[in-house]
């Protein structure tokens, strides 16, 4: 069994996107993604790095040679938990690339008092039936063609969404200026119908030098479009960015 893990980072800090804005976590942000997507902001966590590097909040750093030892990943998250945190979040990258080293690590931090929140874009769902049995929370992206090159990937989230019935899950939405309204509605009328009342945000995309963002009146199109297929609509920007830490 794989017990190895390639990791981009880990460090505390506070939820920045989707509907647990503002609460504190560890986040362990793996390496890898089997997506490109266009608006992709941690494009660095595409491929494995020599070395881990590890953060405090006064940004205090140590470099870690990689791949770690899932006991090892598990005690540096430990070394960074703090009493009043919310929960250790996988992130990446795509988490689930590493499903089968991800559950030692899951093992070593189990009984620990750690909840965990995985971040995921949706598509791995043999993957994701691995490690489930110690998700307590899913935020799961929905990419839209527009940002797949045009390929419609809805079939595999829902694959993805019908392994993760009885888990609590938030799904998000990156909207560009270059979203459409009928691959909103398209994706929402396949999906809306799936999750037994999950909460659907709409995250505005954070604009990166020179790029379009997206206007209010837009955001109110699209959310009316999102509302006709899910009881739980917000509109949440990415609050990390907007306040410039990690
Ligand atoms: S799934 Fe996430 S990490 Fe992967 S390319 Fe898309 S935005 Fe980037």
């Amino acid at each position: 069994m794989e017990r190895f893990l390639y990791v981009h980072e880990i460090f505390p800090s506070f939820q920045g996107e989707g509907l647990l804005v503002g609460v504190p976590q560890v986040f362990i942000r793996l390496s890898g993604c089997n997506l490109r997507c266009s608006y992709c902001d941690t494009p660095e966590a595409w491929e494995r790095v020599q070395a881990c590097s590890v953060y405090g909040w006064r940004g205090e750093w140590e470099a870690v040679g990689n791949p770690l030892r899932a006991g090892m990943a598990a005690g540096i998250i430990s070394s960074l938990w703090e009493r009043g945190m919310h929960s250790v979040s996988l992130t990446g990258g795509e988490p689930l690339l590493q499903a089968e080293a991800l559950t030692h690590l899951l093992q070593a931090l189990e009984g620990k008092g750690m909840p965990i929140y995985l971040e995921t874009n949706g598509t791995l769902g043999e993957e994701l039936e691995l490690v489930l049995p110690w998700i307590d929370w899913i935020a799961m992206d929905i990419k839209l063609p527009s940002s797949q090159g045009g390929e419609d990937i809805s079939g595999r989230h829902g694959d993805f969404l019908a392994r993760a019935s009885g888990t609590k899950v938030i799904l998000k939405v990156v909207i560009t200026a270059g979203t459409g309204a009928e691959e909103l509605e398209r994706t929402c009328s396949i999906l809306g119908g799936l999750g037994g009342g999950m909460p659907l945000v709409l995250q505005p995309v954070t604009p990166r030098r020179g790029e379009e963002g997206v206007a209010a009146d837009r955001m109110a199109e699209l959310y009316r479009i999102a509302s006709g297929f899910f009881d739980d609509v917000r509109v949440i920007p990415q609050s990390h960015r907007a306040w410039g830490v990690r």
